[in-house]
């Protein structure tokens, strides 16, 4: 790749005379260790787990070192967690504790997406956002947020009175007396964020695997183990099976014993042509029985070239499958749980309610050498560190429920309204356009430890979402409701972001529970990790050769749209044909 003009081909025959061509795309870069050796005798630098916004942007950042990087997902594709189930807002900071993680990172981060946003082009919209006051005590709390982000060191914050207020957004309800202001919030599709911090970072020699959960991990000779199964879809396996290979990529028996079966009739039969060409042709013996040979011969060559020469039953020519039965046979509505309906039981996996984004038949087991293990794996990030002994903290998932409205909802707002927040349950119920000129309305905050908010139905979800967003934008029309889902926040026992090398070993390093604003901070959260690999003494030389920009075309959207979930590209085909699903 020294030599790669870096213009990736898409034909490999007409790219630049790079000695390691046939690997190409472009994943396939010079710190790509995989690509030049087994991946047995791999000794990676740093592995890390999870491939959300926080292991994307881990990842990405650590790509501009010289580093043997390998990014371990469980699920079928990056995003799929916390990161595809929220608001995706870039928060500004104002309401974070001072002195908290959150608000070390958060303003930080927030003022990194502009800059991000032109390297790795996954959209970014600087909307502001307005935190509304209907009376006098709420309008204390808007003075008290103010003073919070100044201590967080947040700029630009100012609060507005009612005219100029409704000027900004005259679709507001008439009830607000008063807002603040930050003009430096914004929002991003967060899973087009996490998808190209992930490729930014694969371009630049990472090695992603998904479909990988991490099982264990151990500590042998000063490298970590870590053990993760692979799993591959039914429809693979089954797939798989019809073409006679079984699931982990092993050639069937049959196959095997064909092969043998072959050579072994090849040997015997040419001995005894040879043999019968030899009788044949000796004139010591009688005519008859030199006739006799000169048949048998012809005959037992015909047999065998029969025998050679047909299809053996593995490379049968099988009949093309009729896309309609395809169509028939494919997994039931997309975004539908494991019984048909979305239950909260499905959202654990992480926001989408969809099985198939992580379950499958398990196809093999793999071992994995590591110096360093950063572990990102969001909701599940205290079962990691339960595996190398450290138990010092556990996470409480913390739903979030949404609706998406098609886009002749977009019109209502351009800031994203917050009513004023709650001491317990956080910013509260916003309402705000998405980048792609949808109403968003949502999330809740229903905590899973909490029986009757668990069990919530979903008439009482929706109606608690409508309710609390018809008191900031009163006019949306709910029956332009296109799309249901939800995002499991990682919420830590500790009550704060846990950003530091374990107790148990220096050399493996949380990033977990990271629940809201984990999104806006995760920039500069990769920043304090590419700071904490340094401390340790990890030899991390700069990778002289790592592409900031990202290698999107211009069509960068509808290349998104290829990798999206089923639930989200659903919701976004849906809106972008502004089709109709009455709720
Ligand atoms: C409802 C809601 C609203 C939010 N709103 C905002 C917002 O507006 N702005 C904002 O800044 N933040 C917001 N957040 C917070 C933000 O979404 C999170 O901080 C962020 O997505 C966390 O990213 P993560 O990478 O840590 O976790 P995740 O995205 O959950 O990623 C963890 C990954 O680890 C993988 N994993 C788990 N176990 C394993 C294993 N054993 N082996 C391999 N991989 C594993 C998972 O599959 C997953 O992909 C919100 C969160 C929610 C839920």
């Amino acid at each position: 790749m020294e030599d790669c003009a870096g213009t990736f081909q898409p034909d490999s025959s007409k790219c630049s005379g790079c000695p390691t061509r046939s690997t190409c795309p472009r994943s396939q870069s010079r710190n790509a260790v995989a690509s030049t050796q087994s991946k047995e005798e791999v000794v990676y630098d740093v592995v890390i787990i999870g491939a959300g916004c926080i292991g994307g942007a881990v990842a990405r950042e650590l790509s501009k070192y010289s580093l043997k990087i390998l990014l371990l997902e469980s699920a079928d594709d990056v995003s799929q967690g916390a990161t595809k189930g929220n608001s995706g807002i870039v928060h500004a900071g104002y309401d974070d504790k001072p002195g908290s993680l959150h608000a070390k990172f958060c303003w930080p981060g927030n003022q990194m997406f502009p800059q991000l946003d032109k390297e790795l082009r996954f959209g970014y919209q600087l909307n502001g956002s307005l935190v509304l006051a209907t009376n006098k005590e709420e309008l204390k709390i808007l003075d008290e947020l103010k003073e919070r982000g100044r201590k967080n060191g947040v700029k630009r914050l100012r609060i507005v009175e009612k005219d100029e207020l409704f000027k900004m957004e005259p679709a507001l309800n008439p009830d607000a007396i008063a807002a603040l202001h930050s003009p430096d919030a914004g929002n991003v599709i967060p899973y087009e964020y996490a998808i190209a911090l992930c490729e930014n970072a694969v371009d630049n020699g990472v090695e992603l695997r998904i479909r990988r959960e991490v099982t264990d991990i151990n500590k042998k000779d000063e490298l970590f183990e870590v053990d993760v199964r692979h799993w591959e879809p039914n429809s693979y396996a089954n797939a798989r099976e019809n073409m006679g290979k079984s699931a982990d990529g092993s050639e069937p028996v049959g196959g095997g014993g064909s092969l043998l079966f072959k050579a072994g009739v090849a040997v015997s039969s040419l001995t005894v042509i040879a043999k019968g060409i030899i009788m044949a042709l000796d004139e010591n013996i009688n005519d008859d029985i030199r006739l006799q040979s000169a048949v048998a011969t012809v005959f037992v060559g015909i047999v065998t070239a029969y025998l050679l020469l047909k299809p053996s039953s593995g490379s049968k020519k099988r009949k093309p499958t009729v896309l309609k039965d395809l169509v028939d046979k494919c997994s039931g509505p997309v975004g539908s749980g494991e019984n048909g309906k979305v239950e909260v039981t499905d959202m654990f996996t992480g926001g989408s309610g969809s099985w198939n984004a992580v379950r499958g038949v398990t196809v093999g087991r793999e071992s994995v050498k590591s110096r360093y293990v950063i572990n990102c794996a969001g909701s599940s990030s205290d079962k990691i560190a339960k595996m190398i002994g450290d138990d010092s903290f556990y996470i409480k998932p913390r739903l979030g429920d949404y609706l998406l409205l098609n886009r002749n909802q977009g019109h209502l707002t351009s800031h994203t309204i917050f009513p004023c927040p709650d001491p317990v349950l956080g910013k509260g119920v916003l309402v705000q356009t998405t980048l792609w000129g949808n109403l968003i309305l949502g999330p809740t905050a229903r905590d899973m430890h909490n029986e009757s908010a668990r069990d919530m139905s979903q008439a009482t979800v929706q109606e608690y979402i409508l309710s609390k967003c018809k008191k900031l934008i009163p006019y949306f029309d709910p029956k332009e409701t296109i799309h249901a889902f939800c995002g499991a926040r990682s919420k830590s026992s500790r009550g704060d972001w846990i950003i530091e090398p374990s107790s148990k070993d220096g050399n493996f390093i949380h990033v977990a529970g990271i629940d809201s604003p984990g999104l806006a901070g995760s920039p500069a959260i990769a920043l304090d990790v590419v700071r904490m690999l340094k401390e340790t003494g990890c030899d991390m030389p700069r990778n002289k050769v790592s592409k900031l920009m990202t290698n999107y075309c211009s069509v960068y959207q509808i290349n998104h749209m290829i990798h999206l979930s089923h639930t989200v590209s659903f919701a976004v085909i849906q809106s972008q044909q502004s089709t109709h699903h009455h709720s």
